[in-house]
């Protein structure tokens, strides 16, 4: 029997991307989907034949074809709506580079089919907003990036200074100075999104490279308030972060020297770091969640674990020659499920 959908604080699905044009002519497919189980099983390539191949289970598991708006409905739609009733929410995209995790996070947002998580999330919370009568609302949204540890603001001409994370008994940890943009509609909202990105690019020869060694988080704040029956101002405030985490491949087998291994010990740190806070808080018994341990983890402390709700989405490809690493993603992905 499948598990009942989103009751779950911690939800955990795995997409995999078709093959690339390159693939196609020299690779062989190791991943096999059933995604009425939600399982997915990977063959080792060249491996004997009694060797038990690896199957893992998810919440769900997305094939080669799935479509954006499919992920959307079914994995993220219900996150939101928790966020616009006043919950806070993460999404995360997990997995190698090359896997689709920027593809599913924002997608192309020309083509309407092909749009990501993050501009059909705006879509859907100004729906919604426009539907409602009594309330009031408030959106704002940021979006910042952590580099080798160090915070940077997309939405702020300066985006070489360095932000310093602060904590405050009343409003908990926050980035000191970073901004906080208003937007009244999805196309104005959309637009702070566009230009984010183009500084995640700016002054870096190799943008490709930098952005898959960087955390990306969008995030929008939705504050709402609304007269109460004993006529006085209610407010709710949810926050959604969104995630494009840095490639998960590991850095060693890259033949990393110098300063670029120095960066790689700091990308798998918060990467290890998430791992182990997720479990902590799946786990349930655990009493000490880790969220110290980096930088990815104190900023979204309060958007992970308590009421706050999750939903990972593991990327992987179907080739042979990523057997290691789509091991590693699903492995990763495995501990952060509900047991
Ligand atoms: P990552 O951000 O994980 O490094 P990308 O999102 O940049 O990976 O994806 C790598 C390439 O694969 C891009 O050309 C992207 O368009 C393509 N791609 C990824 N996922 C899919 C998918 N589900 N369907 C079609 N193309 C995809
Ligand atoms: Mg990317």
């Amino acid at each position: 029997m499948p598990k009942p959908k989103h009751c779950e604080a911690v939800r955990v699905v795995v997409r995999c991307r078709p093959f690339s044009r390159r693939e196609e002519a020299d690779s062989e497919n190791i991943l096999h989907i059933d995604d009425r189980l939600g399982q997915i099983t990977l063959q080792k390539p060249k491996a004997p034949p009694d060797e038990p191949m690896k199957v893992f289970t998810f919440d769900s598991v997305y094939g080669w074809d799935s479509k954006q708006g499919d992920i959307y409905d079914d994995a993220v739609r219900p996150l939101v709506d928790s966020v616009l009733r006043g919950f806070n929410g993460t999404i995360f995209a997990y997995g190698q580079t090359g896997t689709g995790k920027t593809h599913t996070m924002q997608g192309v947002s020309n083509d309407p089919e092909m749009r990501g998580v993050i501009p059909n999330s705006f879509q859907h919370i100004f729906t919604q907003i426009s539907r409602t009568q009594n309330q009031k609302y408030l959106v704002r949204s940021s979006y910042l990036e952590i580099y080798q540890e160090d915070i940077r603001d997309l939405l702020c001409k300066d985006n070489n200074r360095k932000l310093e994370l602060k904590e405050n008994p009343d409003f908990g940890v926050y980035v000191k100075d970073l901004s906080s943009v208003v937007t009244k509609n999805a196309a104005e909202i959309e637009h702070v999104m566009n230009i984010g990105t183009r500084s995640r690019s700016v002054g870096f020869t190799n943008m490709n490279e930098r952005s898959s060694r960087s955390h990306a988080i969008f995030v929008v704040t939705v504050e709402c308030s609304e007269v109460g029956p004993d006529g006085e101002d209610h407010i709710r405030v949810g926050k959604l972060n969104m995630v494009d985490l840095a490639g998960s491949e590991r850095q060693s087998k890259t033949g990393a020297k110098g300063q670029r291994l120095k960066e790689a010990a700091k990308i798998n740190l918060s990467l290890s770091a998430l791992g182990n806070v997720i479990s902590a808080l799946v786990d349930g018994k655990s009493t000490h969640v880790p969220y110290r341990d980096s930088k990815l983890t104190r900023l979204l402390q309060d958007s992970l674990g308590g009421n706050a709700k999750t939903v990972m989405i593991a990327t992987v490809g179907p080739s042979h020659r990523h057997f290691d690493e789509s091991l590693a993603t699903l492995r990763y992905a495995n501990r952060a499920k509900n047991i």
